[in-house]
C-alpha cells in the first residue's frame, strides 16, 4: 500500500479546503465542489483508493471485481484530467480514507473538509472514523446530494418513509421540485501544491489497478462502458439527442440484446459520473425540443426508484442487510452453496436465468428484466438466502450501489418493500420478452439450447 509521505507535497498553504471525491466522479453538478467552492479557499482536490474495496466477502470474492475496478480507474483518470484543464492538480493516495484524510488535513493545513455523504453502513463507519480521527481544528461538511430529490426537500423525515413505492413517488411527485443542476465554473480557486508522486504513478501502482487488470471486453456486451463524467456525457447525448431513444423508452425498456432498450446510464450514476439531476434536465430540455410522452416521464420515474432505494437504505442501515430484511420477515432460504454456485455459473438448467448469469459474468450487466429474474429464482425457486446473490452482484455488477442493489433484492425476495410474493415464472418470462431465443442463444451459444 502506497503510504503518504508529507514531505513529498512540496507547496503548502495555510487555510486550504480538502475537497474528497468519493464515489463521484465529476465537476458538474457536484453539491460538494460547489460547497467547497462556497468557502473562497483554495480547495484541494484528493481521491483515496480504498484497499477495503477488495477485502473478501463471505463468498470469497473481492467486494469490487474487474469490471467495477476498470471503471472506477478510468473515472478517476478522466477526473483528473479534467481538474488538469481547470487548472488543479488532483491528488490520488492508497490508504485508509481515515488515516490519508488525518495526514492531508495536518500537511494542507486544511480548516475545512467536504465531502458527499451516502447510505450504506460501511459508508457510515468510514464517516464515523474520520470524525474521531480528524483534529478538532477542521470542520466537516458532508454534503447530501446524490439523489434527484434533495433530502431536505422530502415533504416527511426520513424516518417517515412510505413503505411502498407508490405513495412515495404521488407525494414527492405532488410536493417536491427538483433542483436545477449547476455546472462546475470555468475558474475554481484550486491549490497550487504540487505533489513528487503524481497521481498517475500511484493510480498505474495501485490495487484498483490490479483488480482493473487487462481484458478485452466481450463482444456481446450491450455496450462497452467506459467510465468518467466524459464518457458517461457522451451516452447522454447518444441516448437522447444522436440517437432519439428516449421517446420509445417505456416500450422497450424491457428489451435483452443492444444498447438502446434502456438508457444504460446506471454505470455513471451509480458511480457519480453523471448527476441524476443532470439527466432530469435533459429530459426536461428534450421534452421541450423533441417530445414529451409517456416514455420521457418513464425515465424519471425510474430516478425515483432509485431515490427511493437511496431513502430507504439511509432510513433502515443495518437492517437492509438482514436475512429477513426490512421487514424483519422469518423466510425458509439457506445458504446453500452448491445450488448458490450452479446459479452463479449460469448451471441451473433453467436457460432463461443461465443465459442472464452469463451475460453477467462475462460483461457486469444485466438488464433490469434479467435481474428481477435471477434474483426471484436464487431465492424462491432454488430456497438460498437471497443475500448470497446481492454480495455476487455486488462483486460483479459494473453498475453496483448499495441501495439499488440490497433494496432491489430485497424487493425480489419477498423481504422488501413490496409485501406480495415477488416470484416469477421465469420459463414464462423467457416466451414473453425473448419469444424466439435470440438473447438465449447469444448467452447460451455452445450448450444445449
Ligand atoms: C436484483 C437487482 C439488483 C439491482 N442492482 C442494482 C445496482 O446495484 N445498481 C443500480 O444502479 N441498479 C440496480 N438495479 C436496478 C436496475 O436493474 C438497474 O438500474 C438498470 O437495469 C440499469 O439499466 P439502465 O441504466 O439502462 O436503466 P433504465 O431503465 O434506463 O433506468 C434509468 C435509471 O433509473 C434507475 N433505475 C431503474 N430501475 C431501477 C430500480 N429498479 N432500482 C433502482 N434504480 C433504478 C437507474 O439508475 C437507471 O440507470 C437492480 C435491480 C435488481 C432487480
Amino acid at each position: 500500500m502506497y503510504s503518504f509521505k508529507l514531505q513529498q507535497v512540496t507547496q503548502t498553504t495555510m487555510n486550504q479546503t480538502l475537497l474528497w471525491f468519493r464515489q463521484d466522479f465529476r465537476l458538474d453538478d457536484h453539491p460538494a465542489l460547489m460547497k467547497a467552492i462556497e468557502m473562497n479557499q483554495p480547495i484541494v482536490p484528493i481521491v483515496i483508493l480504498d484497499p477495503s474495496w477488495f477485502e473478501n466477502t463471505r463468498l470469497g470474492l473481492p467486494k469490487m471485481g474487474r469490471f467495477r475496478a476498470r471503471f472506477w480507474k478510468e473515472s478517476i483518470e478522466d477526473l483528473a484530467t479534467s481538474i488538469e484543464k481547470h487548472g488543479g492538480s488532483l491528488i490520488v493516495r492508497e490508504g485508509l480514507p481515515e488515516s490519508v484524510l488525518a495526514e492531508a488535513v495536518d500537511e494542507f493545513g486544511i480548516h475545512n473538509l467536504v465531502a458527499m455523504t451516502y447510505p450504506g453502513t460501511e459508508e457510515a463507519d468510514t464517516e464515523t472514523r474520520i470524525k474521531s480521527r480528524i483534529s478538532s481544528n477542521c470542520a466537516f461538511e458532508w454534503v447530501d446530494g446524490h439523489t434527484l430529490l434533495h433530502t431536505d426537500d422530502l415533504p416527511f423525515e426520513l424516518e417517515d418513509l412510505p413503505k411502498v413505492f407508490t405513495p412515495f413517488r404521488k407525494k414527492v411527485e405532488k410536493e417536491v421540485d427538483v433542483r436545477e443542476p449547476v455546472s462546475s465554473p470555468s475558474k475554481i480557486l484550486w491549490s497550487t501544491y504540487s505533489s513528487s508522486t503524481p497521481w498517475k504513478d500511484v493510480l498505474e501502482g495501485s490495487q484498483l489497478s490490479q483488480h482493473a487488470g487487462d481484458w478485452t471486453p466481450d463482444t456481446r456486451s450491450v455496450l462497452p462502458f467506459k467510465g468518467g463524467e466524459t464518457a458517461g456525457r457522451a451516452r447522454l447525448d447518444e441516448y437522447f439527442w444522436q440517437g432519439d431513444h428516449l421517446k420509445v423508452y417505456k416500450q422497450t425498456r424491457n428489451g435483452l440484446l443492444g444498447a438502446n432498450y434502456s438508457s444504460k446510464f446506471s454505470p455513471w450514476l451509480a458511480n457519480g459520473c453523471v448527476s441524476p439531476r443532470r439527466i432530469w434536465s435533459e429530459v426536461k430540455r428534450y421534452e421541450a425540443d423533441r417530445v414529451s410522452n409517456e416514455s420521457t416521464y418513464w425515465l424519471i420515474f425510474e430516478l425515483l426508484w432509485r431515490d427511493f432505494f437511496q431513502f430507504s437504505a439511509w432510513k433502515h442501515g443495518a437492517s437492509l442487510f438482514h436475512a429477513g430484511g426490512i421487514q424483519g420477515k422469518a423466510v425458509r432460504q439457506e445458504p446453500n452453496k452448491d445450488r448458490f454456485q450452479r446459479w452463479a455459473d449460469g448451471q441451473t438448467g433453467a436457460d432463461f436465468v443461465d443465459a442472464n448469469m452469463r451475460e453477467l459474468n462475462a460483461t457486469g450487466f444485466m438488464s433490469n428484466r434479467g435481474r428481477q429474474n435471477v434474483a426471484s429464482y436464487l431465492s424462491q425457486n432454488l430456497g438460498v438466502d437471497w443475500r448470497m446473490g446481492a454480495s455476487y452482484f455486488e462483486t460483479m455488477l459494473i453498475d453496483y450501489d448499495v441501495a439499488s442493489n440490497w433494496g432491489n433484492w430485497a424487493y425480489n425476495s419477498t423481504v422488501g418493500h413490496d409485501p406480495r410474493n415477488r416470484q416469477f415464472d421465469v420459463d414464462r418470462q423467457a416466451k414473453m420478452y425473448d419469444a424466439q431465443g435470440r438473447y438465449r442463444r447469444t448467452w447460451l451459444q455452445g450448450t444445449l439450447f
